[in-house]
């Protein structure tokens, strides 16, 4: 029996999360066996070229050596107290001194339960209900985040997920993203019961989709004229854009921000972050309770910690550069092969859709030539490049990836939209 047949027979789907599963491409999902810098290596002893790097969790590459001997010295000193620790005060810090809005932090373990805690704060806090998210923006599987698109209007939010009750959604109103008509309607009607606005300030769970000229702003200036609270989910651009996160790049401050993914290092973490005025309504010191056996986990703030210290202003230059150089090399070579594609960069983020015009927003991103991805996913797998299985993933590079490597890939996506192109590829 093969492992992924043995994980099916125990695990649902044979995956721990949806997303590894290789649903939207077909196939079965390689198992990992190890990894190292770029690569991943897999039981079969196949070594991939990751971009994936654990869904942007790992911006400096697999098995940094400062980060393994960072955790394994807190392993050896015990693996949870649920007692204070110091190192949950030193990343408390590290975070307040890099984010422009953050003055408080409350340490959790995964990004979903920091979405969770965001919404419940900004709704104690205002005494409000209603949250307002973006279609196509992803906020971990909070109940009330699970929403269907609405397309085109802003629309009262349908469950996205079996077992989502219409009451846990009844309070969420969906708004397409980039739209500042629908955003204005949806505060026109509802302004005085908008607890929160939640969004990922770069897009980068529908693809990668940059906020146009003037969004992160005018939503800033939405909610400020109706009372409500700014939250942006910095889970995957935070400490990966940039030190300061999406807020420092386009200069908007939210009141509250979520954080994950790259500060854990790939252990879990996360944070919510924001003045502390604010931040002290939740318990103990409030009345918006929150808590967790795990949260501030030495093992996590210890990998969080070691990965904040490697980063500084000149590695993200260096990220950017890089990205780009694959972001023109994909454009270049998709074009050449005669393949219609978007190669969308914000900073060091990254993006790939099969579509002939650029895209702005969930449906736009719908439009994506699923099929040709699931082919091209499947032509770089075959040359040992491991890109997300889906089409609506960001590509993550890392401070590991080397000049040479961005070459080869882009000299292998070449080879793949080649092979795309001519449909020589075997069936999947
Ligand atoms: C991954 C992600 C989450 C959820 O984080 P988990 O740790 O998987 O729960 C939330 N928001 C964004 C933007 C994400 O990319």
């Amino acid at each position: 029996m093969s492992l992924y047949e043995r994980a099916r027979a125990v695990i649902p789907g044979g995956v721990s999360s949806p997303v590894r599963s290789f649903g939207a491409v077909g196939g079965e999902p390689f198992f990992v066996a190890g990894a190292e810098g770029p690569y991943l290596v897999a039981t079969d002893g196949t070594r991939y070229l990751d971009y994936v790097q654990s869904w942007g969790a790992s911006i400096l590459g697999h098995a940094h050596p400062a980060l393994v001997e960072a955790v394994q010295r807190a392993a050896a000193a015990g693996t949870s107290y649920g007692a204070p620790t110091e190192r949950e005060v030193l990343l408390a810090e590290a975070i307040r001194d890099r984010v422009p809005s953050v003055e408080k932090v409350r340490l959790v373990s995964s990004g979903t339960e920091a979405a969770m805690t965001a919404l419940r704060l900004a709704r104690g806090a205002t005494g409000r209900d209603k949250i307002v998210k973006f279609a196509g923006c992803y906020h971990g599987h909070v109940d009330s985040l699970l929403v269907a698109a609405g397309s085109g209007v802003a629309t009262f939010g349908l469950p996205g997920s079996a077992g989502v009750t219409p009451g846990a959604v009844a309070d969420t109103l969906v708004v397409p993203y980039n739209d500042d008509a629908a955003l204005d309607a949806v505060f026109a009607e509802h302004g005085a019961d908008i607890a929160a606005v939640i969004v990922e300030p770069v897009a980068a769970n529908m693809g990668l989709v940059a906020p146009g000229a003037g969004f992160l702003s005018g939503l800033r200036a939405r909610c400020d004229a109706h009372r409500a609270l700014l939250i942006f989910d910095e889970v995957i651009t935070g400490f990966r854009v940039g030190l300061g996160g999406a807020q420092a790049l386009y200069g908007v401050t939210p009141d509250l921000s979520i954080f994950g993914k790259v500060i854990g290092g790939g252990l879990p973490l996360a944070a919510v972050g924001g003045p502390g005025g604010l931040m002290e309504e939740l318990a103990p010191v409030g009345s918006v309770y929150q808590a967790g056996t795990l949260s501030g986990n030495p093992l996590a703030t210890a990998a969080g910690l070691a990965v904040l210290e490697q980063l500084d202003d000149a590695l993200y230059v260096s990220l950017a550069d890089r990205a780009a150089f694959l972001a023109a090399g994909l454009t270049t070579v998709m074009g050449e092969a005669g393949l219609a594609v978007q190669v969308p960069r914000v900073a060091t983020l990254v993006g790939l859709f099969f579509s002939p015009t650029p895209v702005r927003d969930y449906e736009g991103a719908h439009g994506a030539d699923v099929k040709t991805h699931a082919a091209f996913f499947h032509a770089l797998l075959r040359r040992g490049v491991f890109v997300a299985p889906s089409a609506f993933e960001a590509v993550f590079v890392s401070a590991a990836h080397g000049w040479p490597d961005l070459e080869r890939t882009v000299e292998l996506a070449a080879d793949a939209a080649a092979e795309v192109v001519s449909g020589a590829g075997p069936d999947c």
